[in-house]
């Protein structure tokens, strides 16, 4: 929209001024007439122009797309060739014109000969086409084998996300909005500059319109003059080229919004246990370090409870590992969930499980897992079509003490968890900090 208006206006003012200079002919009758011809003339050159420009962009657009259709989906030359297809709006400066005229001329011969020719082919002959346009040449510089296999093969959802991936997208992120923020100060400031500059030189220019009474200073002033448009019309080709520079970083910054998104399910996947679907130990120690803020805060109690499923070794050595897998997921999905929503249950470790219960008290842990015993004694997981009683699980318990640290309430329940199995298994122990009390199940 903005690239239409600035095409309408930058050809009506020529028009216009050329009309305007030859208001005068109005007067008479024969003038008047002479007036609507040059008034039709102007009119269909602007129009013929403004075809010629459309068709150049038309042209490169589609060569363009060409290109990009046979680039990778997550090709950093994608976002380059968006740049230089969001350039591609009228009006376009003279000596981009006839760069274009050029490259056409010298392509259209090659592309006759050889027709729809792979990627070589448009590479080659786009090289020089982002040159006209001040892009990075084609082919961007090879990046190392690591870099093209982020590029291209973004981690699919069921894979484990790797520390190395989310590192390079964080940095990429931050290096784009280094650029953002750079860019975007020094085009206001040149924006400002620009402005003044011109305001000045208009002044200046009056100036000098005005300076009639000096004597023999004619010619002086009017080269003054002159000089002094040249410099209107170079800022008037900054301010263009300022414009262009704010829809290059539009694009940039979508970019980055992209990135962005990236990140944040990439940041998600690093939070969740792939096997079980539940938030993983990170995830588990981040909402401990906030729980354990609030209750310093607020002094509301808190309770961590740690699960570990019994002789859970036997279970894979018996039925295999992949039925080893279905017995943890189904103490995930069907008997973990009995927990509140506002409970966090995680995977702590290989069979291991946390739970943490904001605002619970030890007597509310332990009625909450004893519906957890019971469910346990009411499930079955599948192996080969038969159903196998649940392992048990043996938990240890502590309620979080004023002051302490979130690692000192994971020690304490981790112990009281190491005394329920030394004691038998398939036990409930409480971890106190005065006193440790064992109700057996
Ligand atoms: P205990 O009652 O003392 O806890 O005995 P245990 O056999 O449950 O404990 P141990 O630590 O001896 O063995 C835990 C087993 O859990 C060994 C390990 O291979 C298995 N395991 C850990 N993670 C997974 C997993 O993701 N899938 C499967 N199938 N097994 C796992
Ligand atoms: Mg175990
Ligand atoms: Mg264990």
């Amino acid at each position: 929209m903005v690239a239409e208006s600035k095409q309408a206006s930058s050809e009506c003012s020529v028009s216009l001024k050329v009309l305007r200079l030859l208001e005068s002919l109005k007067q008479t009758e024969t003038g008047t007439i002479i007036h609507q011809h040059v008034t039709h003339i102007l009119a269909d050159g602007d129009t013929l122009h403004s075809d010629i420009e459309q068709a150049y962009i038309r042209l490169l657009g589609v060569m363009l797309h060409a290109y990009e259709r046979q680039l990778p989906p997550h090709s950093a030359l994608r976002t380059h060739l968006k740049l230089i297809q969001l350039r591609l709006t009228p009006p376009l400066s003279a000596a981009e014109i006839s760069g274009l005229r050029r490259y056409i001329e010298l392509q259209g011969h090659d592309f006759s000969q050889t027709g729809a020719g792979g990627n070589t082919l448009l590479e080659g002959a786009l090289a020089p086409l982002l040159e006209i346009f001040g892009a990075p040449p084609l082919p961007l510089p090879q990046a190392s084998a690591h870099d093209t296999a982020h590029e291209n093969t973004p981690p699919h959802v069921d894979h484990r996300v790797d520390l190395a991936y989310r590192q390079h997208l964080d940095e990429k992120r931050k290096n784009m909005q280094g650029i953002q923020e750079t860019l975007d100060e020094e085009i206001t400031q040149a924006i400002r500059q620009s402005e003044e500059f011109r305001m000045h030189l208009e002044i200046e220019l009056g100036r000098l319109y005005r300076a009639e009474k000096m004597k023999n200073m004619d010619a002086a002033r009017l080269a003054l003059v002159k000089a002094t448009q040249g410099l209107l019309e170079s800022n008037r080709q900054l301010a263009i080229r300022l414009e262009s520079t704010h829809t290059h970083l539009q694009a940039v910054k979508t970019d980055t919004q992209q990135l962005n998104e990236e990140l944040t399910r990439v940041h998600l996947l690093s939070l969740t246990d792939d096997l079980t679907g539940l938030p993983n130990r990170r995830a588990f120690m981040r909402r401990l370090e906030d729980e354990v803020g609030r209750v310093q805060r607020y002094g509301s109690p808190l309770t961590l409870a740690l699960l570990d499923l019994d002789e859970f070794k036997a279970v894979n050595d018996q039925y295999g590992h992949p039925t080893g897998d279905e017995v943890l997921r189904c103490f995930a999905t069907n008997i973990l969930s009995t927990f509140r929503h506002h409970d966090m249950v995680a995977r702590y470790g290989g069979e291991e499980f946390a739970v943490l219960l904001p605002n619970t008290d030890i007597q509310g842990v332990m009625y909450a897992l004893k519906k957890i015993q019971k469910r346990i004694t009411e499930s079955h997981y599948l192996h080969n079509g038969t159903a196998l009683p649940m392992p048990t699980f043996s938990a240890g318990m502590a309620l979080y003490s004023a002051g302490e640290t979130f690692t000192s309430l994971i020690e304490r329940a981790d112990a009281a968890l190491y005394r329920a199995k030394n004691l038998g298994r398939n036990r409930l122990e409480i971890d106190t900090v005065e006193s440790a009390q064992s109700i057996n199940s």
